[in-house]
């Protein structure tokens, strides 16, 4: 069947990005609370149709690691695309509570399955690994959303695409700066989860503060500097996986079999982390230690 904008009841707003927002929504027909995300887009109907045509492949996606999609449209000028609601809301908002290994090797693990997944199952790669593209809910159920599936919409998106907080591979860096157009592969993915699992673990984003207000110190630093690294509390094996992600020379970054071999991701007690109980206490955690946002860019 047919989304469209008239089987909505709108509430809360869930979020908002560099593009949109994302709000919750109860479809009627079906009686399925859903996440609606509105791009806005000043493009022509005919682009606009291409990009809703490209998203049909997300009904392909079909994986426990992966947001399910249950449809797009486009209204006026903006694209609107319908997804799994997931009550617990992105990883960013999680990061600085506290964060045990096992339970942070197990959200690694779930993202590492995703990624897998898209890139066996799909072919594609993800092409924007970040706290806020990995969601929770509160069966412990930890999945990927935004991956780059519509041309049309990465090249109408790519512009304004300037983020203070850079979780680019430091080939993706360069071969921008050089206009290359694909200059990266999976192991770019690799590097932003490397990022991502820091700052789940620190609170924040891992690169030093006076890099976020400029953003040519931070490429610099991604590309020149040195990687980042977790907290000494963590283990050598956690450690080691970090750093095989953030090698600066993408072809040295393991795969995703690789990873997933890794000590730490195999151990078979991670069968046994309780995902919910810790969503659940995190959720408590966060209203008495509300979230502070970094300054915007200047
Ligand atoms: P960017 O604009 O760079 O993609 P972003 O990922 O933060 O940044 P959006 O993808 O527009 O921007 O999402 C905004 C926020 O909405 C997210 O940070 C997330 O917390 C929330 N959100 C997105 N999708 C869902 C969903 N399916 N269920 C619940 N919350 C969601
Ligand atoms: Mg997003």
């Amino acid at each position: 069947f047919k989304i469209k904008m008239d089987d909505f009841e709108l509430f809360e707003e869930l979020g908002k990005g560099n593009y949109g927002t994302v709000q919750k929504v109860l479809h009627r027909p079906t009686g399925v609370s859903m996440a609606l995300k509105e791009i806005r887009l000043e493009l022509d109907d005919a682009k606009l149709k291409t990009i809703v045509t490209e998203l049909d492949v997300l009904h392909r996606a079909v994986s426990p690691w992966i947001i399910e999609f249950y449809g797009a449209f486009f209204v006026e000028s903006c694209v609107y695309l319908c997804m799994e609601y997931m009550n617990a809301g992105s990883l960013d908002f999680f990061a600085g509570c506290a964060m045990p290994e096992p339970v942070l090797a197990k959200i690694t693990l779930s993202v590492v399955e995703g990624l897998r997944f898209l890139k066996d199952q799909l072919k594609i790669m993800h092409r924007d690994i970040k706290p806020t593209n990995i969601l929770l809910n509160d069966k412990g159920a930890v999945k990927l959303c935004d991956f780059g599936v519509s041309g049309q919409l990465d090249r109408s998106l790519a512009k304004t695409n300037i983020g203070c907080q850079s979780y680019m591979a430091p080939e993706r860096i360069k071969g921008e700066s050089q206009g290359a157009v694909v200059s990266y592969s999976a192991a770019s993915d690799v590097w932003s989860l490397g990022l991502t699992i820091i700052e789940a673990a620190v609170g924040h984003y891992p690169y030093p503060p006076e890099t976020y207000q400029n953003v040519f110190a931070q490429l610099t630093a991604i590309v020149h500097g040195e990687a980042p690294t977790l907290p000494e509390s963590y283990s050598a094996k956690a450690h080691e996986f970090v750093e095989l992600c953030l090698r600066k020379d993408a072809t040295q970054r393991p795969t995703y079999q690789q990873l997933l071999d890794h000590p730490f991701l195999s151990d078979p007690a991670l069968a046994d982390v309780d995902m919910a109980g810790w969503v659940a206490e995190s959720v408590e955690y966060r209203k008495e230690h509300p979230k502070v946002s970094v300054p915007a860019l200047a």
